[in-house]
C-alpha cells in the first residue's frame, strides 16, 4: 500500500474499508474508498485538509447525494478519458 492509510481518514461509509485521501500527479487531492469498486468524491481539491474534510464530514445521509454525484463524474471522466 503506497497511498498510506493515516488514521485521521474515516473508514468507507458504504462498506467500512479504510477511505483513502491521495495526491494525483497535478498537485490535488481526492478522497476515495480503498476498494476501487466503491465510492469515490467526486472532486479534487488543492489541500489534502480540504480533501479530508469532505471525506470525513459526510455521513450517512449524504451517501445517496454522493452516489448521484458519483454517477455524473464518472460519465464525464469516462467522456474525458
Ligand atoms: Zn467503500
Amino acid at each position: 500500500m503506497t497511498m498510506g492509510t493515516p488514521s485521521d481518514v474515516l473508514p468507507c461509509p458504504i462498506c467500512h474499508r479504510a477511505g483513502l485521501v491521495s495526491e494525483t500527479l497535478d498537485h490535488f487531492w481526492s478522497a476515495m474508498c480503498s476498494d476501487d469498486n466503491c465510492i469515490v468524491i467526486g472532486r479534487y481539491f488543492s489541500d489534502r485538509d480540504a480533501a479530508l474534510r469532505i471525506w470525513n464530514s459526510r455521513g450517512p445521509a449524504s451517501v445517496a447525494a454522493l452516489a448521484g454525484q458519483l454517477l455524473s463524474d464518472s460519465m464525464n471522466a469516462a467522456v474525458a478519458a
